[in-house]
């Protein structure tokens, strides 16, 4: 029997929209799955590759949210650089054989995952306080990527792969899906 006819495509998803285990407690406010996002990507003719989640393959399940500022550190970027390799090297050998690489979504805000926006903070090496006067100051989204992310965009484009990047923003999630179907019709 043949084969099913396949569409050549893939996308790249940001770990946790397909697993929000993987995120800080807490903080998968939507369910284990996006669904909105993922459903609609579910009704194009792509596949879908899910990049490793480098914060819980670094630090665990039991991490603390951290800023960009604490994870832009030689030792994050190195791991975040080691499991990226494989990533590049599948994405390389898909495109030489044809195959349209059509997008990385990314998490808007997240200190690693985030395109346009990530989290920083001046915190860093004090036992944190729960509450009160001594409290942590809240840090602020700046505009631009994340750790991996911004490995991810380096190591592309040393490998000459160009993929478009699409950021995904959980607390607008009507605004995203309608720029994503932007996005994707691009590639209909
Ligand atoms: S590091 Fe990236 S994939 Fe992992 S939970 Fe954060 S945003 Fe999601």
């Amino acid at each position: 029997m043949g084969e099913l006819l396949r569409s050549g495509k893939i996308l790249l998803l940001s770990h946790c929209l397909l697993n929000a285990n993987s995120k800080i407690k807490g903080a998968a406010l939507h369910g284990p799955v996006l669904k909105p996002v993922v459903r609609h990507i579910l009704q194009q003719e792509t596949g879908i590759m899910q990049l490793p989640c480098p914060e819980h393959s670094f630090a665990g399940g039991a991490r603390w949210g951290q800023s960009k500022d604490q994870y832009d550190n030689p030792f994050y970027r190195r791991h975040c650089s080691i499991i990226l390799g494989p990533v590049i090297d599948q994405l390389m050998d898909y495109h030489q054989q044809g195959y349209k690489l059509i997008g990385v979504l990314g998490i808007k805000g997240s200190p690693s995952c985030g395109i346009h926006y990530t989290y920083r903070a001046k915190w860093g090496g004090e036992i944190i306080p729960h509450s009160g006067d001594n409290c942590l100051p809240s840090g602020s989204l700046v505009k631009e990527p994340g750790v991996f992310l911004e490995i991810f965009q380096e190591k592309l484009a040393e490998a000459g792969l160009k993929i478009p990047f699409f950021e995904v923003a959980e607390d607008d999630l009507e605004g995203t899906l309608k720029s994503l179907k932007e996005f994707m019709s691009r590639f209909a």
